[in-house]
């Protein structure tokens, strides 16, 4: 069975703007999906709706055999990544990472043993106490990283994670999410503009184009044939 489903999935924003229209997807467990498309096509609005961050118009989302069109974001099995990290400013970066298990009731010792695991894994144990104003991009791009993986999702959701890295970063921590897939057997849904990584970190790829699914198909195929 599919860990993820998306089933004539259609997306209409109070403005009448259709974002995304009929989209199927089977997404089997531990795949690497990646969206490609020109802006405004509609991958992060399908990216908020599998979080649950945006209500879905008209379809099903399955994870597992479970509807979850109407479960609250917290309910769900599932980080985000964003773009801009999104990290609460006023506080350290333990309790940015820490934020998402205390929102879930989670004993604070269990709390504490997850964030240093995370903390570790992504070397940023010497920043826990930092603000995220005074961190580096690439230190902040970590620490959203490690907001998600301590919730040890089953699926991850990543929006353009390291476009706002320079190049030189952006090579360093794709072989850094690489090997987090590995590491914890986890699907994710990773929208990029960037054809290395999608080529890279791709197992399959999405190609949309004004709310449509154009394609979808391995990174070999997809690139390589005419
Ligand atoms: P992408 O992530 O591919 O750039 P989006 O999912 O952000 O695309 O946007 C898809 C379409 O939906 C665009 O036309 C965009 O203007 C529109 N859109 C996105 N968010 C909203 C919103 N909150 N309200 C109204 N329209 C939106
Ligand atoms: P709260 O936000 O619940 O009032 P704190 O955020 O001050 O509490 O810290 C709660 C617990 O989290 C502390 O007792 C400690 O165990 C742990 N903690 C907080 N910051 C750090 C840190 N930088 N390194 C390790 N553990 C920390």
């Amino acid at each position: 069975m599919a860990s993820l489903q998306l089933k004539n999935i259609k997306k209409t924003y109070g403005n009448g703007i259709t974002a995304v229209n009929d989209f199927n997807l089977d997404i089997e467990d531990k795949e690497f999906i990646i969206f490609v498309g020109p802006s405004g096509c509609g991958k992060s609005t399908t990216l908020r709706m599998i979080a649950g961050l945006e209500e879905i118009t008209e379809g099903e989302l399955y994870i597992g055999d479970k509807l979850m069109n109407d479960v609250a974001p917290k309910d769900r099995d599932i980080a985000m990544v964003f773009q801009n990290y999104a990290l609460y400013p006023h506080m350290t970066v333990y309790d940015n990472m820490a934020f998402g298990l205390k929102l879930r009731k989670t004993p604070k010792a269990e709390i504490e043993a997850k964030v240093k695991e995370a903390a570790r894994i992504l070397e940023i144990e010497h920043l826990l106490d930092r603000k995220p104003k005074a961190l580096s991009g690439g230190q902040r791009q970590r620490v959203a990283m490690g907001r998600a993986i301590v919730r040890e999702p089953k699926v991850f959701l990543m929006d353009e994670p390291l476009s706002n890295l320079d190049a030189k970063l952006r090579v360093q921590m794709r072989v850094e999410i690489a090997k987090l897939h590995q590491r914890l057997q986890a699907t994710i849904i990773y929208v990029t503009h960037d054809q290395v990584e999608a080529m890279t970190l791709g197992t399959r790829i999405v190609v949309m184009k004004d709310g449509i699914m154009q394609q979808v198909d391995s990174p070999v195929k997809l690139y390589n044939e005419p």
